[in-house]
């Protein structure tokens, strides 16, 4: 395998692992410089992009780098301006587009608008009709129609499509509105941090101001008792003041564990629209807009395959086109369904193992709203000891790791203690209800992330 072929398959199996805007801002404009026996050095487009992918995923690409050539052990990144060869970037965009995006990217934090999606590019079919409708509808009148706007569907199904395209829709009707998409996620860390500065009044205020918001993965607030309160209040003063709000979950309201009555009964106070999953036909007809985006084509049998193998995330389906076209792109012809099928036989391969140790401490600190650092250190208090016996006892349960290695993980602690803490939690499984439902949040956390 050539470096540049190495590079690709890795980016192609990335692109697989991780949302599709994510993987426009941060690799799309990367190039393989060298390959040794043991290490291979990337370069990046710039230093922000090298510093957040050496922290966020440098993990996970050495992971698909061994799975491709177990020889090599490391990876640097170098900020370069190395001319990047078309046949090198898995999405051909002009240069120019792209250092656009990684700028809008970090300019989120005022509308947290990516342009990429929006109703042009989106398509409709049975399975989304619904929630199309209704998206739109509340694009032309916002504050007006469906308030709340609730959509709900499962991971990659474009959920987050729709929400942003109804953010630029109306951003490009309404220019003068103040506008903000937000995941669940990322409000959350604003409420709990804003809460410990004492700045949650002006935290609110500000939300206040707000004519239009959008709250992406709403089931995130499960089992967030304080982030729901507050929440409630700033969705309450939208509500009165006939502010649009719109909402997305992986589930309906009524199915969100832990979720206060009341914020329930506001949820499904407006219009709760869902998206199922595509037909044979729709896939196929999202396969080929998808092509025509990137002005391609491949042969028909080939739309064909891909369809009838991926049934349910339209991500999954973009990744295994955006690999079909990248083949034929440097090979220069069109591509068989033979060899369709051999470059799919990797797509399928077991997934990568999503679930990390750090995943999990990281998971179990948001969830009891701590820092992680609180969690590793050496803290005697009760809000700190108990999350971290639960990590400790979730390291052992779920990923079978070993007494020391958990004991290391967790701040450098005695072996014994992890023991201790998997029995203790153990046991208190056996009688605490509340015990087990914060178990089965986080587990639910972690296994959709
Ligand atoms: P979700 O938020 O539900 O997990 P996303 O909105 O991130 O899913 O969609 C995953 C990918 O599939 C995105 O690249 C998105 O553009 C694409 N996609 C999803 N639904 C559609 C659709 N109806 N038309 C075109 N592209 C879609
Ligand atoms: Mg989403």
């Amino acid at each position: 395998m050539t470096k540049e072929t190495l590079w690709q398959t890795i980016l192609a199996q990335i692109q697989l692992n991780i949302s599709e805007a994510n993987f426009a801002t941060w690799f799309k404009n990367t190039a393989i410089i060298s390959k040794e026996k043991e290490r291979i050095l990337v370069s990046v487009p710039n230093s922000f992009a090298k510093e957040w992918i050496e922290n966020k995923y440098r993990k996970t690409i050495l992971k698909i780098i061994r799975s491709q050539d177990p020889a090599i052990k490391k990876i640097d990144f170098v900020v370069g301006k190395t001319k990047i060869k078309k046949e090198n970037v898995v999405l051909t965009d002009s240069e120019n587009e792209r250092s656009e995006q990684l700028e809008l990217n970090l300019r989120q934090d005022k509308t947290g608008l990516n342009p990429r999606y929006t109703f042009e590019n989106f398509i409709v079919g049975s399975f989304n009709e619904l929630a199309h409708a209704a998206a739109w509808a509340v694009s032309e009148n916002p504050g007006l129609v469906y308030n709340p706007l609730f959509i709900y569907g499962k991971v990659g199904l474009g959920k987050t499509h729709l929400l942003q395209a109804i953010g630029n829709e109306i951003n490009k009707r309404f220019p003068q509105k103040r506008l903000k998409y937000i995941s669940a996620e990322i409000l959350t860390s604003g409420i709990v941090s804003s809460i410990k500065n004492r700045t949650i009044e002006k935290f609110k205020a500000s939300h206040r101001k707000i004519d239009v918001l959008i709250v992406d993965d709403i089931q995130f607030l499960a089992g967030k008792e304080k982030t729901q309160e507050e929440f409630f209040h700033i969705f309450n003063t939208l509500y009165q003041g006939q502010k649009q709000i719109v909402l997305s979950s992986d589930r309906p309201p009524k199915a969100i564990p832990a979720l206060a009555e009341r914020l329930r009964s506001r949820f499904e106070g407006g219009m709760i629209a869902d998206i199922s999953y595509p037909d044979l036909e729709t896939r196929i007809a999202i396969l080929k807009a998808k092509s025509q985006e990137k002005k391609t084509q491949v042969p028909d049998q080939v739309y064909e395959f891909l369809a009838s193998t991926i049934q349910t995330n339209i991500r999954e389906l973009e990744g295994a086109l955006n690999k079909v076209i990248l083949y034929q792109k440097t090979r220069n012809k069109k591509i068989s369904l033979t060899e369709t099928k051999a470059l799919l036989k990797e797509l399928t391969a077991p997934p990568l193992k999503k679930i990390t140790p750090q995943k999990i401490i990281q998971t179990v600190a948001e969830f009891y709203d701590l820092k992680e650092k609180d969690i590793i250190s050496n803290s005697r208090r009760k809000e700190v000891v108990k999350p971290r016996q639960i990590a400790m006892y979730l390291l052992r349960e779920k990923l079978q790791s070993s007494y020391p290695f958990i004991a290391r993980k967790l701040g450098g602690k005695d072996h014994t203690t992890a023991i201790y803490a998997f029995k203790k939690i153990s046991e208190e499984l056996e009688r605490d209800e509340n015990l087990e439902k914060d178990l089965n949040l986080i587990w639910i956390r972690l296994s959709n992330v």
